[in-house]
């Protein structure tokens, strides 16, 4: 399947093929109510429930996809966008913006040195060489520290440079440390906190894309909202309302209910995150009864 010619009325939404950010990403899309036929080459999934495609990457072309209209939107990790951005900001070009953070894919991108050296602070780097896949965004790091060191730019396995007398010191991606502890390295600085994150261009889609991405993000934000959202519902005689409002944990206003033939209120609130035992005992404990924490399946502000 050949991807339409441009103008295009359906969203195209460029993500990884594999790797880190390729099955959440799916998830996320399918928590908004996506489904795709696959295309025999597994590039290309068009969408079936909604006109939104799917293009099936590696992270780093996403940005040029975008950047090139061949896609609308992508979801990447910030530190991939950043780099780009700076590379399109050397020629005169727009950088993307992100449109929503994911929350996901979390990583730092930090510079790191020989576990038996001692960190004294950036100036430490001077004149050093830094091996990374990331030089622009290093680059602006070490000219915002006034500090004049060497980015060498690897494309993989960028933590072994030293000892293979490559480089001094890295500069890499980082969630837990394990990869830098096997190469006898310890991070010392972050320069980048990163995340996954929905890019696009900083400006309105075109062909009624825009309304198909507002659609979708909608559905989005519903979806990261509902995975936490818990229905908080009890009841309360109207004497004691007061005391038991003044419990109930913090969230969106509380919806009153009168309870026909009874002085009782029924209470329902939506939660964000899990309500504990311990509130539920304090609202017991104050009089409120028939207490129930249910999960949220759909939710549309
Ligand atoms: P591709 O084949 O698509 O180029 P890749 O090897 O460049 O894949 P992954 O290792 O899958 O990419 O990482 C994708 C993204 O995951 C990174 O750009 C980063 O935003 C995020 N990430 C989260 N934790 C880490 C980590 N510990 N190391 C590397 N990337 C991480
Ligand atoms: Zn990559």
């Amino acid at each position: 399947m050949t991807p339409p010619a441009q103008p295009r009325d359906r969203l195209r939404v460029a993500i990884q093929k594999s790797g880190r950010l390729g099955d959440p990403a799916r998830e996320l899309l399918a928590s908004c109510g996506l489904t795709w036929r696959e295309s025999r080459d597994k590039l290309f999934c068009y969408g079936e429930s909604l006109p939104v495609d799917l293009l099936l990457v590696r992270d780093d072309d996403i940005p040029g996809l975008i950047a090139d209209g061949v896609c609308d939107l992508g979801i990447v990790g910030r530190n991939v966008i950043v780099e780009h951005g700076l590379a399109l900001e050397a020629k005169g070009g727009l950088p993307l913006v992100e449109w929503r953070q994911l929350g996901w894919g979390s990583c730092r991108l930090d510079v790191a040195i020989p576990d038996e050296q001692e960190w004294t602070g950036p100036e430490q780097l001077s004149g050093l060489r830094i091996a990374t896949s990331y030089p622009l965004t290093l680059g602006r790091w070490l000219r915002d520290q006034d500090v004049d060191a060497e980015p060498v730019l690897l494309n993989g396995s960028v933590e072994i440079a030293p000892r293979l007398g490559q480089a001094d010191a890295v500069c890499d991606l980082v969630s837990s440390g394990g990869t830098l502890r096997a190469n006898q390295l310890k991070p010392v600085t972050t320069i980048l906190h990163s995340e996954a994150v929905i890019a696009g261009p900083d400006r309105h889609l075109e062909d009624g894309r825009q309304e198909i991405a507002d659609l979708l993000l909608r559905r989005l934000d519903g979806a990261v909202q509902l995975k936490e959202a818990r229905l908080l519902m009890l009841r309360a005689d109207r004497r004691i309302l007061d005391s038991v409002l003044g419990l109930l944990p913090g969230g969106h206003e509380p919806t009153l209910m009168a309870v026909e033939g009874r002085d009782e209120v029924a209470i329902s609130m939506l939660v964000h995150g899990p309500v504990s035992w311990a509130k539920l005992e304090d609202l017991k404990r104050v009089g409120a009864h028939n207490l129930m924490v249910l999960p949220v399946e759909g939710m549309l502000a």
